[in-house]
This record gives structure tokens, C-alpha cells and sequence, in this order.
């Protein structure tokens, strides 16, 4: 392909891989060595975003965890430093493929970043085209820090760092690491998910995994109509998609509005790569565009179950059901 630029995706998912594993633990260490007041809580919703932070001064601890609670999408300073360390480092190696980052437009801090290593998955074979994929046709979806609610109320297995890539729009490869397991699962479309510990359930049972924090009592109704034996309310995207990939439930189950393209694309990808899906309520898959102006809100909800018969189980009917928008 004479004049386009091409991206090894071996050496890509290598690089994320690294980088995933590195931005863990700084989202540990920053967890283990600064206090609920030195984490930066702010609240980037649209009720939030122009209030100034409430000063925490004078306020027990279980009233700063309350205050936690009480945001509708927080950001703290490892959300940034994570994304400053991912970017940052997947710059200085990738500069032609193109990054859509949870945290936006920040400024580069070159103490943060690093030459990601790209030799990592030498052992493993790689069909031959993803050797040389044209840079154009590549998106990389990071979500720095997933379950940051979570993550200030310290219930720390809600968390992970997410990185997905895009091919034509398409999840085909993606790390996610548990900083707090130190665990990091990765897997590519054609090569296979390395790094889960799977349990294989019962056959036939169905548990569902949905929102811990963004219950509602149209979520509920929906949950109902699945007829789920178990229902496990659990935050974050990262932690809820691991769960079903390792057999501690059957089925992803987020039938309403919230969640965005960086929380679904890395899960999406292993999903995908381990004979799985993830799509949205109705089973229709999930566009991913990185065009400006284009929807980054997944907003007919999210469903994955590792098979694709599995997902008949809980495929909501348009006709008879609506997704929740709250
Ligand atoms: P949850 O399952 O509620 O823990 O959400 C999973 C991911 O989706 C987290 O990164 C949340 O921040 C995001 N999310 C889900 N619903 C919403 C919402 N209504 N507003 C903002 N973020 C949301
Ligand atoms: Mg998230
Ligand atoms: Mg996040």
C-alpha cells in the first residue's frame, strides 16, 4: 500500500497493554497515598460542571463520602493523570492514529509519559493483516479511570483503566486493567483473550449485571421483563464486562442511556474476540465515530453475554419496550 501509512496492531496492543498496566498503578498509588480531600472531586455533568467544588473543611469523613455520592460524573486528579500518562505516551510512539479520551483536550505533562513498550506480545501470532492496518482506518477509546464514583467511595473493584481500538469502526482489540487485582485482560479479534480467570456457570443460568449507581425504576421494570435469576448491582463498565467474560454473571445488562463509546469499546473488543457480543439493548451493534459532531453516547443502552445465543435471553423488543433515558 504504497503512500498509506500502515500501523502494526501487534505492536499497537502491545503499547496499550503497557500503558494500561502503568496507568493502573498510578491510579492505585494515587488511591493508596492521598486522602478524599486531596483527590480534586469535581463534577463534569451538566448539573455539576459550574459549581465550584463544596470546601470539605469542617466535614467528617462520611459526610465527604456523602458529598462523593452526591455527583452525577466525577473526575478526580486520576482520571486526568491517567489519561495525561496514555495519551501522552501513545503519542510519542503512534502520532498517525487518531484518540478519543474520556478527559478531553488536557495538556501534555511529560513527567507522566513514557516510550510504551511494543515487543510485549512477540509470542503470540497474529494473523498477517493486522500487521499493516492504514493508520486512517484506527481509533484508540480511552476511558483513564472507569467506576471514578466508585473509586472515591473505595470500592475499589469497580475500577479499571480501558483501552479499545476501532478498525472502520469496529472493536477489535482491547486492554483493561483492574489496578486493584493488579490483573490485566487483553484480546484481539483473530488472536484470542488472554488474562481472565473463567468459571463456567450452570448451564442455563441467568444472572444479570447492571448499574450500581444509575438504578432507576424504568431500569428496574426492564430487569423485570429479562426474567434474570439474580440481579448483581456493581459499578463501572470495565468491571461489569470482566464479570461476565470470567462467569460470575451471563449477561451485561444496561438497558438505558449513559454510558459512552471509551466504556464500551475495550469490553466491546474482548467480547468480540472470545465469541461474545456486546451491543445495545435492541442486539444492534454500536457505532463508533470519532468525527466531531458525532454521538458518543451509547444511548440504546448496552447488553454482552459471552455467545451470541445467550443474548437472545436478553434482547429487548423495540416494539414492546423502551430504552430507559434516565
Ligand atoms: P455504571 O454502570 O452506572 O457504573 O456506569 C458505567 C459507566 O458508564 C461509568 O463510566 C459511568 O460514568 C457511565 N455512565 C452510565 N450512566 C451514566 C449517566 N447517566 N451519566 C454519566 N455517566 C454514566
Ligand atoms: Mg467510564
Ligand atoms: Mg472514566
Amino acid at each position: 500500500m504504497a503512500g498509506v501509512e500502515t500501523v502494526n496492531l501487534q505492536e499497537l496492543v502491545s503499547a496499550c497493554f503497557d500503558l494500561g498496566g502503568r496507568a493502573g498503578e498510578l491510579v492505585r498509588t494515587i488511591f493508596e497515598t492521598k486522602s478524599i480531600d486531596d483527590l480534586g472531586i469535581s463534577d463534569k455533568s451538566e448539573e455539576g460542571k459550574d459549581v465550584a467544588p463544596k470546601p470539605t473543611g469542617g466535614l467528617s469523613h462520611e459526610e465527604k463520602l456523602e458529598l462523593a455520592a452526591a455527583t452525577v460524573d466525577p473526575q478526580t486528579i486520576a482520571d486526568t493523570r491517567s489519561q495525561q500518562l496514555i495519551v501522552g505516551s501513545l503519542k510519542r510512539a503512534f502520532s498517525s492514529v487518531a484518540i478519543v479520551a474520556e478527559e478531553g483536550n488536557l495538556s501534555r505533562d511529560a513527567s507522566l509519559e513514557v516510550s510504551p513498550r511494543q515487543d510485549l506480545l512477540r509470542e503470540h501470532s497474529f494473523p498477517e493483516d493486522l500487521l499493516a492496518l492504514p493508520a486512517r482506518d484506527l481509533v484508540v477509546w480511552i476511558d483513564p479511570l472507569d467506576g471514578t464514583k466508585e473509586y472515591t467511595l473505595g470500592m475499589k473493584e469497580a475500577v479499571t483503566t480501558l483501552i479499545g481500538i476501532t478498525y472502520k469502526g469496529v472493536p477489535i482489540a482491547g486492554v483493561v486493567n483492574a489496578p486493584f487485582s493488579g490483573k490485566t485482560v487483553w484480546g484481539v479479534v483473530g488472536v484470542g483473550v488472554f488474562g481472565l480467570s473463567y468459571t463456567a456457570p450452570e448451564p442455563g443460568r441467568r444472572w444479570i449485571v447492571t448499574s450500581r449507581s444509575h438504578m432507576t425504576e424504568r431500569l428496574q421494570e426492564l430487569i423485570k421483563a429479562v426474567n434474570a435469576q439474580k440481579v448483581l448491582q456493581v459499578g463501572g463498565a470495565g468491571s461489569k464486562g470482566l464479570m461476565v467474560l470470567e462467569g460470575q454473571a451471563d449477561a451485561y445488562f444496561f438497558p438505558q442511556l449513559g454510558t459512552k463509546k471509551w466504556d464500551t469499546c475495550a469490553i466491546e473488543a474482548l467480547f468480540r474476540a472470545s465469541g461474545g457480543c456486546l451491543t445495545d439493548a435492541y442486539g444492534a451493534d454500536l457505532p463508533y465515530s470519532p468525527l466531531p459532531g458525532a454521538e458518543l453516547t451509547n444511548t440504546l443502552g448496552v447488553l454482552a453475554t459471552r455467545s451470541k445465543a445467550e443474548h437472545a435471553n436478553y434482547v429487548l423488543d423495540p416494539a414492546r419496550f423502551t430504552v430507559s433515558k434516565f
